[in-house]
């Protein structure tokens, strides 16, 4: 029988993927918050008789930034993982020697989003939404658990299934692997799914190298001296200085980063002043630094301080730059790219799978992959002819369910592979 006859879904274990994929959809909880979500996982781990860990992550310390740059930052309150964290762990049964180890990652939490959609499995919950797809990831990877719990007499080793608080800034990943989910046993490679609208179910996409980037802030605190705005000459204007900072800024990527590197610097936010006639003492800009390459980003962080310090001090201002490192690049390791590519292309045919182009946003799995090498693939998940075209953070975006069983076919293959289980 071929792998991918061996891996069809039964039509019951569909129905349940898109019943609780619908579950949790409705039950949406924000990062570090999932504890409905975890329990229903650990709940359904227990019916399949697989064993797990649960609070994992969950020690309450911060997630992945440092103390000093968090006390330097001003922070008060900083999010646990609130030990929401679940490690899931198949083990082989095949008896034909140790086996190697493979972790397959789903994230559990949701964004504050007011959903948009008129559906039946709607968000019961005012201004919270799962709009990144992860209900349809820790769904799938339930299913994977069922797949391959009923498989084990083919394949040694384990399977560890990762579900992760936090992915949404938080970092939760960091925190579950600080609580030693890569070690006993020790992970050989690590996979993922994420959904995206651009495909439609049957497809996926993926590509090696850089694939989501380094995701930093920075925020610019400028100070001067208040007063009269109809007597410019006594203060030191900090709207002025804010005003030349922002543009200076925009002159790193476009005449100090070589054209063909990668690299974003946006300024989000500016506030300056409280009434028209006042010159107001302070001023702050806040933005956001992606890159791909570790030394273009400590480039950047350094030359943002420099110029807003220097461009501060010929306008008699002084400005103090906070620089908040977050994730870091999302590296999809080539090899397991190219093997990941082969099992899909197995199982769901070449012209169903593409080349995925690297995004500028960030992603937590780069924790996981900056510490054994794997790849996150994309999981198509949009319909145009049923209007499933937004793409994921979008308050209307919604998912194809007939991605499911593909999702679960897809990562179940990879692990059976990974393992040269016997199928
Ligand atoms: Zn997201
Ligand atoms: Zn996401």
């Amino acid at each position: 029988m071929s792998l991918a006859n061996r891996l069809e879904i039964p039509a019951d274990l569909d129905a349940w993927l898109r019943e609780t994929r619908r579950m949790i959809h409705m039950r949406p909880e924000l990062l570090c918050e999932e504890h409905e979500t975890s329990e229903l996982v650990q709940k359904h781990l227990t019916e399949l008789g697989v064993s797990f860990r649960k609070g994992v992550g969950g020690d309450g310390r911060p997630l992945y930034m440092s103390p000093e740059i968090i006390e330097r930052a001003g922070i008060k309150t900083f999010p646990t993982t609130g030990g929401t964290g679940v490690l899931g762990e198949v083990r082989g049964t095949r008896g034909k020697g140790d086996g190697k180890v493979v972790l397959l990652r789903a994230d559990m939490d949701a964004l504050p989003i007011e959903e948009a959609n008129d559906v039946p499995y709607k968000s019961q919950t005012p201004g919270k939404m799962h709009a990144c797809g992860h209900d349809l990831h820790t769904t799938i990877l339930l299913g994977v658990a069922e797949v391959l719990s009923g498989m084990t007499d083919t394949f040694d080793g384990s399977v560890k299934l990762m579900f992760q608080p936090g992915e949404e800034g938080a970092g939760g990943a960091v925190a579950m692997i600080h609580d030693g989910i890569l070690e006993n046993p020790s992970v050989d490679a690590a996979f993922a799914l994420h959904v995206t609208s651009e495909l439609t179910p049957g497809n996926v996409a993926l590509g090696a190298g850089p694939h989501a980037a380094a995701a930093d802030t920075f925020e610019i605190r400028v100070t001067g001296k208040g007063g009269h705005a109809a007597f410019p000459h006594t203060t030191v204007d900090t709207t002025l200085v804010c005003a030349h900072i922002l543009i200076a800024l925009q002159t790193l990527v476009a005449r100090e980063i070589d054209p063909i590197e990668t690299a974003v610097v946006t300024v989000g936010t500016m506030h300056a002043g409280t009434a028209h006639n006042i010159i107001p003492q302070t001023a702050k800009l806040t933005g956001t630094v992606r890159t791909y390459k570790p030394e273009l980003r400590d480039y950047l962080e350094q030359r943002i301080a420099e110029m807003a310090a220097t461009i501060a001090q010929g306008f008699r201002a002084t400005a103090e730059t906070v620089y908040l490192r977050g994730y870091p690049p999302m590296i999809n390791d080539p090899e397991m790219t190219a093997f990941a590519q082969s099992v899909a292309e197995e199982l769901l045919g070449v012209d169903n799978v593409h080349y995925g182009k690297p995004m500028m946003a960030g992603e937590d799995l780069a924790f996981v992959l900056e510490k054994v090498p794997g790849c996150m693939l994309s999981l198509g998940t949009g319909n145009p002819e049923r209007g499933l075209i937004y793409p994921p953070h979008h308050p209307r975006f919604d998912a194809d369910e007939d991605a499911l069983a593909v999702g679960v076919r897809v990562l179940s293959a990879i692990a059976l592979r990974y393992l040269d289980a016997d199928v």
